[in-house]
């Protein structure tokens, strides 16, 4: 396997760089011996997705480790809806192949552009009050830990099945993923306009009555539109005209959006204005469509973002004192609030380790105004109700603090000192939310 010469590699945001030597192996047998060799003279390697986290997680400062050859599925039963993937295999692949096999995933962020291994090793997730993270629909997966060997890890050794599925990268390079999927689906959205007022007071009702819900909240304003998913009979077919598809979501989301973000970095005193004339231009809009094209929306205005994900309970009033502080301070914040649910589930450094969530993130345009003061206060507000941050979204925190978060942190370090004592999979981020 060659090595690349090093070159500067930044995170989709552009807010982290390294200038790692890369090394692409084709197969998993490669990535056992390019994890061996590291090892065996002292570097530090870390694998990559596709650079989708806004934190430094995936920042290789010796050997970056890039998987993209680690493509496509390995083998698929349409009967049990069981399908191995290799990790390196980018959603959008994925979700493309699975409808080939009249299967579906359970459920989906807002984009297809991260690996399989990626979106999982940070506990990405979707929304829906019965559909917990991506991590919890894998029912197995191949490791190769840092000393090179590799493992098929499963329920058959819970302790390692319940770290590696949401593994940060700390524990082993994940080569293969089997995934519990659905029967292909598909989803009737519906979008529309109203008041914070109006949908707040009612939101554990509206989490609890669709498959999928969320909300996005015009800061500055007190308006929002909600998005509710419901799953729709196969024959049901009441497309979205192409028109108006490609107005809402390549024009107006992205296109318009990434322009006006453009000049309003120079005139931020406009900003909160022009939320209200945003939130106001939103009108309602309904149709159904494949599972994934519901969930996944193109993305080309960059931006950084931090989420926190909060006893689902809490979410009215982490919203609540965000406004407050928003009325406030008049913060030139151009992007909405994106509120989001899902299930519990039982992976150790999952967000959702047994506990219902609402996800709440907060968002600045990469020209606009600095983020620091927004996020802080947010992080503020969601330390008050046990917030736990997702690993791939800006926070602050640190081991000690993500250990009173989190009941199986310390056992995650004490597996991690097992499996990595000289770690090689090691890099700062990691130094900082699970120590040394
Ligand atoms: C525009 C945008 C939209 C987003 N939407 C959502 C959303 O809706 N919901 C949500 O929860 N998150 C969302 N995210 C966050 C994103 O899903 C996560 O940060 C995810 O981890 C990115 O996946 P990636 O493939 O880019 O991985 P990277 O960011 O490259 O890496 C993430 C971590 O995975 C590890 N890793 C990668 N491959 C392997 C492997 N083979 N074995 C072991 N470890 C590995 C890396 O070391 C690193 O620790 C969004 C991000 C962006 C930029």
């Amino acid at each position: 396997m060659r090595s690349r010469r090093r070159h500067t590699w930044s995170n989709w945001a552009g807010n982290v760089t390294d200038s790692a030597e890369t090394l692409a192996p084709r197969t998993p047998e490669e990535v056992a011996e390019a994890v061996r060799s590291a090892a065996g003279e002292g570097r530090r390697i870390r694998p990559v997705g596709s650079g989708h986290s806004f934190t430094a997680v995936a920042q290789a400062d010796d050997l970056r480790l890039d998987l993209h050859h680690l493509s496509g599925i390995v083998s698929a039963d349409r009967h049990t809806g069981r399908v191995r993937v290799l990790a390196g295999t980018p959603l959008r692949v994925l979700n493309q192949a699975l409808d080939w096999l009249g299967l579906a995933m359970p459920n989906l962020g807002d984009i297809d552009a991260q690996t399989l291994a990626g979106a999982t090793s940070t506990g990405t997730h979707g929304t829906g009050a019965g559909l917990p993270g991506l991590a919890a629909g894998i029912v197995g997966l191949r490791l190769v830990t840092p000393d090179g060997q590799e493992r098929w890890v499963d329920e058959s050794d819970p302790e390692l099945f319940g770290a590696a599925r949401v593994g940060l990268g700390a524990l082993g390079v994940v080569t293969e993923i089997e995934l519990a999927c659905l029967p292909a689906y598909r989803l009737r959205a519906v979008e529309s306009p109203d008041e914070l007022d109006a949908v707040l007071p009612r939101i554990q009702e509206f989490f609890d009555a669709h498959r999928h819900f969320e909300m996005y909240w015009f800061p500055g304003t007190r308006r929002v539109q909600t998005k509710a998913n419901d799953l729709v009979p196969d024959e049901v077919d009441e497309p979205l005209p192409e028109w108006r598809r490609r107005l809402d979501d390549e024009l107006l989301s992205n296109t318009v959006f990434g322009a006006v973000n453009r000049v309003l970095a120079h005139v931020p005193r406009a900003v909160l204005p022009f939320n209200a004339v945003a939130a106001r231009a939103l009108s309602q809009r309904s149709y159904t469509a494949v599972s994934h094209e519901v969930f996944v929306t193109p993305r080309t205005v960059r931006f950084v973002e931090s989420e926190y994900a909060v006893p689902r309970e809490a979410v009215a009033d982490v919203l609540t004192d965000l406004h407050a502080w928003v009325e406030r301070r008049r913060e030139p914040i151009s992007f909405p609030v994106e509120v989001r649910v899902a299930a519990p589930d039982d992976i150790w450094l999952s967000t959702g380790h047994e506990r219902a969530n609402a996800y709440v993130a907060v968002h600045q345009h990469v020209r606009g105004a600095d983020p620091t003061a927004y996020f802080a206060a947010f992080e503020e507000i969601v330390a008050a109700h046990a917030g736990r941050p997702h690993w791939g979204k800006l926070h602050t925190l640190d081991a000690e603090r993500l250990s009173t978060l989190y009941p199986r942190h310390g056992d995650f370090v004490a597996l991690r000192d097992r499996l990595d004592p000289d770690r090689v999979l090691a890099n700062d981020y990691l130094d900082r939310v699970l120590g040394p």
